[in-house]
């Protein structure tokens, strides 16, 4: 199959809006971005092997390459609208292709965003997609606007994927419910969208809560003190981990796509009216304080510093 057919069935399932004037198949896009609202762009890669694991069923490559885009929308609580898809592929593969088409539009569907372009090259397996927003002028939420004061929450639950790849790499079986959480995270859009307005700095958690916390500090100047014991953790990992390995994957692990952000304390229950309104929970897991780094303590006050351990570790039977 040649790249022109790859592409063609790119096209014939790619989803429509009103505001794409000329989608795929010119050597550009046409859009019409609505008047008064600010476009928001991001952008992520997904590597063979590093972003996945290898062998990951194509239809979750494509759910996961669009979804860690959608979260990073999320984010800055824009509304998705467009999306381009750069695939590098080792062969010409239409039963891949199909596959990975499945999983990518069945969530550029559920948000309503349309595949408007992109680019189809032989390489080894790697998927790059872009995706376009739109916000209100001052409603996007950043990470440079944590104020001394702020409580700090989580969305969701935290470390079932990170667990997932832990039991992956150790070669233990992973229990459904983790694996779902590697290859198919839900972006937390709508929660996003409800924080507009509510909360002051955010942020998704991709690369571990602590870290991508740091990253609040450090573009708002501030300090944040975590309690170790309200991070949220799911049954299922509470079934597969526990101690120090359960705090590690929630504290240190990657590719959770919730929503971590800071609000004004005294708003506690508008947060939680717009977290139950987006269908999401929230869980209130600290606070700003004045400072420059991410420090995390244990319910008797000690300082909690995450043991320095492999995820092969992390499995209570090993
Ligand atoms: P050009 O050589 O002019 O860059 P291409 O052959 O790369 O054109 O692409 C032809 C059309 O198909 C363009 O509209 C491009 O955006 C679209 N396209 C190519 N690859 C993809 C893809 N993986 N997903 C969506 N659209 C694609
Ligand atoms: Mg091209």
């Amino acid at each position: 199959m040649a790249e022109f057919d790859l592409i063609e069935r790119i096209r014939r399932r790619a989803g429509v809006r009103d505001d794409v004037v000329l989608g795929i198949g010119d050597d550009a896009a046409l859009l019409q971005p609505p008047s008064g609202r600010q476009l928001v762009v991001a952008m992520d890669t997904l590597n063979d092997g590093v972003h996945f694991p290898r062998g990951t069923a194509p239809a979750d490559i494509g759910w996961k390459a669009l979804a860690v885009n959608l979260s990073d929308l999320a984010a800055m609580a824009a509304e998705p609208a467009w999306c381009t898809l750069s695939l590098s592929l080792p062969d010409a593969d239409a039963g891949w292709l199909d596959g990975f088409l499945d999983g990518f539009l069945t969530l550029a569907d559920a948000h309503r965003v349309a595949l408007v372009g992109g680019d189809t090259t032989r390489g080894p397996l790697s998927v790059c997609v872009t995706v376009h927003g739109l916000v209100a002028p001052g409603r996007a939420l950043r990470r440079d606007a944590a104020r001394v004061g702020d409580a700090v929450w989580v969305s969701g639950t935290l470390g079932d994927a990170a667990a997932a790849l832990a039991l992956l790499e150790g070669g233990a079986p992973v229990p459904a419910a983790l694996r779902a959480r590697l290859d198919r995270p839900v972006p937390r859009v709508a929660l996003g969208a409800a924080l507009a307005g509510q909360a002051n700095a955010c942020i998704d958690v991709s690369d571990g809560l602590l870290a991508d916390l740091g990253h609040v500090c450090d573009a708002s100047g501030v300090g944040i003190r975590l309690h170790r014991d309200a991070l949220p953790a799911s049954a299922g990992l509470r079934a597969a981990v526990d101690g120090e390995a359960l705090a590690r994957c929630q504290a240190s692990g990657g590719d959770d796509y919730e929503l971590a952000f800071t609000a004004p304390a005294a708003r506690d229950d508008a947060i939680r009216a717009a977290a139950a309104a987006a269908g999401v929970a929230v869980t209130r897991i600290g606070d700003v304080v004045a400072g420059e780094r991410v420090r995390a303590f244990d319910a008797d006050g000690a300082e909690w510093q995450p043991p320095a351990r492999g995820y092969a570790h992390f499995h209570r039977d090993a």
